[in-house]
């Protein structure tokens, strides 16, 4: 498939339209801008330093500067990038852009992110669940590509959400196989690979696969390794013709000033190395706190986690959720997941606080 065919794949209704026309799509030359009922004056708590009194304008729906950034930081050309309001945003326009309110379905591999479901329900989408298989004695989650790929088809599914590193498993996918399930309904879906922990795992990107894959999306997200999740940045990584369609779908100024200056500083090379530095300290805390969770009498399975999570399960996780509490340690409390009634998901922290987890753990009652 080429990469223009991908636009096969889009809602029909959807593939001419062309979305709201803001003042800013215009290319027009001017010194007074008097076309968009902005105000002409700055607001008095717009700070001059930060965004040069700028808020006062609409923004620009796709700064060219942060588009470059990312594109950069995940290897892929600038046309192949769609920012937007974390991948939240990302994973609501692709369900929106590819099914058609109260049809069709989309492919999910439970236990896996919320949203996907979530964004479909609202559409009215049918949600087409291939659960992930548990492999053996400290196995790793792992996903039935082959099961997707039928379901997929039998259901006519337009997306399949995958997700890599798993939240919550933690575990990556295979891009062989990733690769081959792209190839194999590249007729009929879009694969969607979340990546929303890649910077903490060794494998490489699915983005990789772009340049072969047309029919392929990658989210990536400025919220959990870059640490600015109350900005709410994020990417859609796709063919040109798919982002185009998104955009065409997007808001019309879907990021704000400040949290795109925000943005743009931390991509700076200075910010780049620390966040990468923080990313080393993770993995060195994740294989540290995992052993040490193994060691305690009261845990049942520490999943080997390629993420900033350790998935855990308990002999008794009410204990081991209390006794965290009562230390002050809030973690995620995965009990009402299909399959993991007595598993608790449990974020890196600094040396520190994971200390304090392992700390507070060894005091909890074990069930007898
Ligand atoms: C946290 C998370 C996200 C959310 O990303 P935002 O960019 O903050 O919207 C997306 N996918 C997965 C799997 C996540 O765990």
């Amino acid at each position: 498939m080429s990469a223009t065919d991908v636009t096969a794949l889009v809602r029909p209704d959807l593939r001419a339209f062309a979305g709201y026309r803001s003042a800013r799509s215009e290319s027009l030359r001017g010194d007074v801008w008097l076309n968009a009922n902005e105000s002409p004056w700055a607001n008095p708590a717009d700070d001059p330093s930060a965004t040069a009194g700028g808020v006062r304008r609409y923004p620009d729906p796709q700064p060219a500067a942060l588009r470059q950034a990312l594109a950069g930081l995940y290897g892929v050309a600038p046309g192949q990038v769609l920012a937007g309001r974390g991948s939240d945003e990302a994973i609501d326009l692709l369900v929106r852009a590819l099914c058609a309110p109260g049809d069709g379905a989309i492919v999910i591999t439970t236990p896996t992110f919320g949203m996907y479901a979530v964004s479909a329900r609202l559409h009215g989408v049918r949600v087409v669940d291939v659960p992930l298989l548990e492999a053996g004695c400290n196995g790793a989650y792992s996903c039935d590509f082959d099961a997707v790929a039928e379901q997929a088809e039998a259901a006519g599914a337009r997306l399949v959400f995958l997700c890599s590193p798993g939240n919550p498993t933690g575990s990556a996918l295979p891009l062989e196989a990733v690769d081959a399930l792209a190839t194999r309904l590249e007729r009929q879906a879009v694969v969607v690979v979340d990546e929303a922990y890649g910077e903490f795992a060794q494998a490489p990107s699915a983005a990789t696969l772009l340049a072969r894959r047309a029919n392929l999306a990658v989210l990536r997200t400025l919220s959990k390794a870059h640490a600015l999740a109350a900005a709410r940045i994020g990417a859609v990584l796709a063919a040109p013709a798919l982002i185009d369609v998104l955009r065409r779908c997007q808001a019309p100024y879907p990021l704000p000033t400040p949290c795109v200056e925000l943005a743009l500083h931390a991509l700076a090379p200075e910010a780049l190395d620390v966040t990468r530095a923080r990313v080393a300290t993770v993995r060195v805390e994740r294989e540290r706190l995992r052993e040490a969770l193994q060691a305690n009498p009261g845990v049942r399975r520490v999943y080997p986690s390629d993420a900033n999570f350790l998935l855990c399960r308990f002999a008794d996780a009410q204990s081991a959720f209390d006794a965290l509490l009562a230390a002050g340690i809030v973690v995620r409390d995965m009990r009402a997941m299909a399959g993991l009634g007595d598993a608790l998901r449990i974020s890196i922290g600094t040396p520190e606080q994971n200390r304090w987890v392992v700390e507070a753990l060894s005091n909890m009652a074990v069930a007898a």
